[in-house]
């Protein structure tokens, strides 16, 4: 069999089970960087080549997976954010890539300061705080999760892209704040209400951990809450709080955040144009 031909039966299969020739071709070619190194010129070079027996096996064994409802990121154990390939499994979320814009609005408002203190709340592969160590000079970085299997990833995706975070299993709805100790505090928290899962798409609610996902309808707001609580202790006069939120509950969020003692409390669009994010500031004089 060639190359073409395998390519070609993979990518029908995966467009049946995604429903989107788009998406399925996107995969095909994680398939191959990730099994060959071999990126979508490479593939057109290779084609008439005869296949091995092990690639048409791992091929069709990861076509399968997906095929069976796994995320593709699972499935290869790896996902893109940023430009780097983090370490995924089925104990971190996949990293999205609205999580970008949150890292960028960082950077983009600190690329001047060399000195920064900062943490990431929620910190999952390690996706946020990893990208963030690589983006600002000098920062002094440091994670938490409540899951030691989520940061046994975050620790090797930090070893893995020479990034220089510390990381520590912490549970922000009982951990107690230091005091004017980051300069930024960073969170995507759990923020998707338990009624919203029926609306969701199998391969995320079935696949992705439900402690990274959901909230319960009766408090949507409960890490958002602590992490409020939290950060207006922690941060130093005038540290930045940024927050992946639900547009859902947006406007209960930022009154909440100026009830904490935020000021400058704005929300922010992702690129699909719903309110995604929100950034707030401790007062200088507080
Ligand atoms: N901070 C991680 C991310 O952005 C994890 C988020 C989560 O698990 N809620 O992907």
């Amino acid at each position: 069999m060639t190359l073409k031909i395998l390519l070609t039966d993979a990518t029908e299969r995966l467009t049946q089970a995604t429903s989107s020739k788009g998406e399925a071709q996107a995969m095909v070619r994680m398939i191959m960087e990730h099994l060959k190194g071999y990126n979508p010129a490479d593939c057109v070079i290779h084609s008439t080549d005869s296949v091995t027996p092990w690639l048409e096996h791992e091929v069709n064994m990861i076509v399968s997976r997906v095929e069976g409802g796994e995320p593709i990121q699972y499935v290869l154990g790896v996902a893109r954010f940023m430009g780097n390939d983090f370490k995924v499994t089925h104990d971190t979320l996949i990293p999205r890539p609205e999580t970008a814009m949150l890292v960028d609005m960082i950077t983009d408002r600190n690329s001047q300061r060399t000195d920064l203190r900062v943490l990431d709340i929620g910190t999952g592969s390690g996706c946020i705080a990893i990208s963030l160590a690589k983006a600002l000079k000098f920062a002094q970085e440091r994670a938490t999760d409540i899951s030691p299997a989520a940061l046994e990833v975050a620790r090797q995706n930090a070893a893995a892209l020479k990034a220089g975070v510390t990381f520590a299993l912490e549970d922000i709805l009982s951990a107690s704040a230091p005091v004017d100790a980051y300069d930024i505090i960073v969170s995507n928290p759990p923020y998707i209400a338990e009624s919203e899962a029926e609306t969701m798409e199998s391969h995320v609610k079935d696949q992705e951990p439900a402690s990274a996902l959901f909230v319960p309808d009766s408090n949507p707001l409960l890490y958002y809450k602590a992490i409020a609580a939290y950060a207006i202790k922690a941060l130093s006069p005038a540290g930045e709080l940024y927050l992946e939120i639900n547009p859902l509950f947006a406007d209960e969020l930022s009154a909440m955040l100026r009830e904490s003692g935020f000021t400058e409390v704005e929300l922010h669009p992702d690129f699909y144009g719903k309110t995604r994010f929100a950034t707030a500031k401790k007062p200088a004089n507080g």
